[in-house]
């Protein structure tokens, strides 16, 4: 299997004066002045429907950068008649065609799309260009590259033989359709969630979060560029439920493809036991969810790493990540210190409109996400046993600010010590040096998500000892370093319990679930 050795791509510096921050500004201010009207993609059709949503910046909520299509049952259908047509010559093609066109559409992203991608991201979804430039770019390049290894190494794997009778596996793709949901959060899972699927030789519906549409309306641009053949990833905004009961109420419905809310993913798991009898085969289901992402700070641990790790893990992407630090568990005897680091590094976080590139922060995604952070901030400062003691401020007059907020609270069963809140806002419980076992115990019991976690100490035995308490605590799990941040092809992605199904984003088992082999024995 020869194939290009997967690198991640470079992260650009978009420092003043060079070229690629000159482009993507001229490709953000376009996005502002220009009506982009995205569709729906539905095999070889571009389908404009009467039912619009609005798309707005979330940092500039008042004004209207365009629109997207909203399909009925009708065109729902379509899209699952037009895939299942597609499957037919597309699951029969040799891998190497399929390699190529997911090759190409990670070059297409690094060069030509890279300034347009990146825009998009920054307008629809409120990344500064430093984030968008990790997700939109570099992200989403990465999972397409390294997939085409994987892709191989799988295809690699086969059955000893003997000279009588040849043992071959033959790693077919899944018998019908792949259902993809994404979220707003990252356009680089928007993009790989139908692309990992559509590589092992499936066909997609996809349905993109309400709040990415320009990105992902780029994404399809590049598909379509790349060469990815009509009909294999077929792109369907609409109602939710609407979507959801007719695409899981078909018997050639084979899996599901989901980054999102673990209420979400629930009640789709819900609806396709309540359909298994009308599906041909038993569908994947494949989930990340939701996350309480932790970090355990030790007696012996740096006071400055502890805050640095609260300050990115936190607050970089508006803690608009699953992989988001929301509670700190700091042992008392530091705890000055890095109370005193951590307020010198939050004075230092500018926020505002990405169009400004010198702001580390920007706004949330929605209102409903900003009204809900604003609720439990006013409920900690009013709590007995919660303080603010940074931030806590926000405004929605023009975008949908917060300040990263830090709560510190006298009770480790504190609402948002549980609670995921998917946002700037972090709460601290400060326990006695002596109870570190405890500390340990207790995190692992109030641990109902398990996505990522960070320990944090200067003494080996601190770390054995937490690595063992915590084990099912964490998919992803940090020693002296923060809990964000998992790079393709070098940490695989994903949780279990509340947090997902755990078949790591990016990885050899992930592209396993789109496949179903056949093991073919021949006598000679
Ligand atoms: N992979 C990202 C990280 O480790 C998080 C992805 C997500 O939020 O779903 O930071």
């Amino acid at each position: 299997f020869n194939v290009p050795v997967a690198v991640n791509e470079p992260i650009l510096s978009y420092a003043p004066g060079t070229h690629e921050r000159e482009e993507v500004l001229r490709a953000y201010q376009e996005f502002y002045a220009t009506q982009t009207a995205v569709p729906l993609y539905i095999g070889d059709e571009e389908i404009t429907t009467k039912d619009t949503g609005e798309i707005r910046p979330p940092h500039d909520h008042q004004n209207v950068v365009g629109t997207y299509s909203r399909a009925g049952k009708k065109e729902v259908k379509k899209a699952i008649k037009v895939a299942l047509e597609a499957r037919k010559e597309w699951s029969k093609l040799p891998w190497e065609q399929r390699a190529g066109i997911f090759l190409k559409a990670a070059e297409l992203i690094a060069g030509p799309y890279r300034a347009r991608i990146n825009a998009a991201t920054m307008v629809n979804q409120s990344k500064t260009v430093f984030q968008a430039e990790i997700d939109a770019a570099c992200e989403l390049i990465d999972f397409l590259r390294f997939n085409v290894e994987y892709m191989t190494e799988i295809y690699a794997e086969q059955p000893e033989s003997t000279s009588g009778a040849w043992n071959r596996l033959e790693y077919r793709p899944l018998e019908g359709f792949i259902y993809c949901i994404s979220p707003f959060n990252f356009t680089a899972i928007a993009g790989n969630l139908p692309a990992s699927a559509a590589l092992m030789g499936n066909v997609t519906v996809w349905k993109p979060s309400d709040h990415q549409m320009l990105s992902a309306n780029v994404i399809m641009e590049v598909f379509k560029e790349a060469g990815v053949p009509d009909g294999v990833i077929n792109m369907v905004n609409a109602d939710p439920v609407m979507m959801t009961k007719e695409v899981l109420g078909h018997e050639d419905f084979a899996g599901v493809h989901f980054t999102g809310s673990t209420t979400v993913f629930k009640g789709l798991w819900e609806q396709i036991g309540k359909n298994i009898h009308k599906y041909k085969t038993y569908p994947r289901i494949v989930g990340e969810t939701g996350g309480k992402d932790f970090i355990v700070a030790h007696k012996t641990a740096i006071p400055q790493q502890v805050a640095t790790a609260i300050t990115r893990g936190a607050f970089e992407f508006q803690g608009q990540k699953c992989s988001a630090a929301s509670r700190a568990y700091i042992s008392e005897s530091i705890w000055a210190d890095v109370k005193e680091a951590l307020g010198k590094d939050l004075e230092s976080i500018t926020m505002g409109s990405p169009g400004d590139m010198s702001n580390f922060m920007t706004a949330v995604i929605h209102e409903g996400s900003f009204d809900k952070l604003a609720k439990y901030i006013d409920a900690a400062k009013k709590s007995k046993k919660a303080e603010v003691i940074f931030g806590g401020g926000y405004d929605k007059s023009e975008g949908y600010f917060i300040e990263p907020t830090v709560i510190v609270t006298t009770d480790p069963n504190y609402e948002t010590m549980e609670t995921e809140l998917f946002g700037p806002v972090i709460t601290i419980y400060v326990y006695k040096d002596k109870n570190w076992e405890e500390t340990l115990k207790l995190v692992d019991e109030t641990s109902i998500y398990a996505l990522t976690g960070a320990v944090l100490s200067q003494d080996r035995y601190a770390l054995s000892q937490a690595t063992d308490a915590l084990q099912n605590c964490a998919g992803n799990f940090y020693l002296n370093d923060k809990p964000t941040g998992a790079v393709v092809g070098q940490q695989p992605f994903g949780g279990a319990r509340a947090s997902g199904t755990n078949d790591k984003a990016g990885s050899k088992l992930n592209l396993l679930r789109w496949v179903s082999p056949r093991m073919i024995k021949e006598t000679f």
